[in-house]
């Protein structure tokens, strides 16, 4: 098969091998790496209807990971979607009212995340096999919540790592929080930042960027690497999940060979939606992309104005792993659409650096027509969970009603009533009071564990084991620091200040 090589979106690195690419994360010039052309799928979905999700999995990896056998695809494969999940299917679809639930919770963290980040590792050791790495890789992580643990629970304990996790201190959710700070495993590392996201996340992003700090590594035995989305080695185990659920709605007879269908999903880092778009553009018979916003609406004002501008203010909302200004995945979306011009590409990323907004132009907002820019209010989302929850007994979380809203509004105003796969990204447990509230009230409940057991009797959906051994799992992480030493608690964990 051909060898597909991967180039950085801002023309600083090309010819890089798939494994080299998942190995560094990011490229040198802090551009992300993209496929030099986006593969077609080589079967038809006729015959993809009739496999499982590994198999899907191992279809589409085949295209992109070209320098990985097929026994080592097939092995991290294999260890990645094994019993973790609670489900054989891995991601079940769900028809509620009229639209399909793809429930991509049902791995060790419940939230979708896992579905990459249960693969990531396997992928990132195999590529330090292939590579002769000697060193000790270090995934450095900023997290709005969910990526964090699901990063953490993927690389605890896997030998020649170390995993090191920064979240915002006030900006995860109760669940979230306990989650990362009782993660065990003996390389396993989790500092709460005195900021928001987007500060976790350019901490992250310098540290990479840091020349001097990166000889210091190197002379300590270390060698970093990027659990975040921006890493191919998540985005591309997610262009799976469209693949599967086109497969498994045509082996069920929901949809007609070639029939086009929509997919609404709610959007943080633009990582979910554009393995979407991958999908699509590998012949997956997808309509429009609806990229769902919190009152964090920046990637909405972006669709309808083809202005970028992160100068606002940040709103904390009850479906936090979207609360983020600065997409970084859109990155790539920005750069197919210039017709993989990387100057293009990094002319408007100088400019989000350096005023915090960049402007597309006429000719790349039309290739971006794809997407159907969209938001819901706090109210707004908590009414999608409130009457999908009354009128068909399903619950679903924050996030997930961010896209459920935004999907109604959507197919109201334009009459576009095609069939509809609702991305649902995380368990209703692991937000418990935000989900129970949107339902019934305001909650006097104080006890976390109280308001799933709530949550039980009226979902008739029992509470997940990544909640109940949560109950009496010891706290092992403490450490915090503020946005600016990050460097500094990185190479104390690290013992080489
Ligand atoms: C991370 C996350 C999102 C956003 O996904 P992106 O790939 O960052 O757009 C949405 N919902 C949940 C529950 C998440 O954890």
């Amino acid at each position: 098969m051909k060898k597909l090589t991967y180039q950085s979106t801002r023309g600083g690195e090309s010819g890089v091998t798939a494994s080299q690419a998942i190995l560094k994360g990011i490229a040198s010039d802090g551009g992300l790496f993209m496929p030099e052309e986006i593969p077609q799928l080589d079967k038809t979905m006729e015959e993809l209807s009739g496999l499982s999700y590994k198999e899907i999995a191992y279809e589409v990896m085949k295209l992109y990971l070209t320098d990985f056998t097929k026994k080592e695809l097939q092995d991290c494969i294999e260890k990645a979607y094994d019993s973790k999940f609670d489900t054989e299917q891995i991601a079940p679809i769900v028809k509620a009212a009229t639209a399909y639930f793809l429930e991509l919770f049902h791995g060790n963290t419940i939230a979708f995340k896992d579905m990459a980040l249960s693969i990531l590792p396997r992928l990132m050791t195999a590529a330090a096999r292939k590579n002769k790495v000697d060193k000790e890789i270090v995934i450095l992580t900023a997290t709005s919540g969910d990526t964090g643990k699901a990063a953490l629970a993927g690389f605890a304990d896997v030998p020649g790592t170390r995993i090191i996790v920064f979240y915002p201190k006030n900006g995860v959710s109760h669940m979230q929080e306990l989650q990362m700070v009782t993660q065990k495993g003996d390389n396993t590392a989790v500092v709460a930042i005195h900021g928001n996201f987007d500060d976790a996340q350019t901490g992250v992003k310098k540290i990479f960027g840091d020349e001097e700090f990166g000889k210091k590594l190197d002379a300590g035995g270390f060698q970093l690497s990027s659990a975040n989305s921006i890493n191919v080695g998540r985005l591309i185990p997610q262009v799976v999940y469209y693949v599967y659920s086109y497969a498994n709605l045509l082996a069920r007879g929901e949809i007609e060979d070639g029939e086009k269908i929509n997919v609404a999903v709610p959007t943080g880092n633009f990582g979910n939606i554009l393995a979407g778009y991958l999908a699509k553009q590998m012949g997956v018979p997808i309509n429009k992309l609806l990229c769902a916003s919190n009152d964090n609406r920046v990637l909405y004002d972006f669709f309808t104005t083809g202005t970028y501008d992160k100068n606002r203010e940040f709103v904390l909302t009850m479906s936090p792993s979207m609360d983020i200004l600065v997409s970084s995945n859109l990155e790539r979306l920005i750069y197919l659409s210039a017709g993989c011009d990387a100057k293009k590409t990094a002319k408007l990323m100088k400019d989000l650096a350096e005023k915090g907004s960049y402007t597309v132009t006429k000719e790349m907002q039309k290739r971006m027509k794809d997407f159907v820019g969209g938001f819901a209010t706090e109210e707004e989302d908590a009414k999608a969970i409130r009457e999908l929850y009354k009128n068909r007994g399903y619950v679903i979380d924050t996030h997930t009603g961010v896209a459920a809203a935004v999907w109604k509004h959507y197919r109201d105003e334009s009459g576009d009533d095609s069939k509809t796969v609702i991305v649902s990204t995380a368990s209703p447990y692991k937000f418990s009071r935000s989900v129970l509230e949107a339902i019934q009230g305001p909650s006097m409940m104080e006890d976390e564990f109280e308001i799933a057991e709530e949550l039980q009797r009226i979902s008739m959906v029992p509470v997940p084991n990544a909640i109940l051994e949560l109950r009496d799992a010891g706290v092992r992480h403490t450490m915090e620091c503020d946005a600016a030493d990050m460097e500094e608690a990185v190479a104390g964990i690290l013992g080489i200040a």
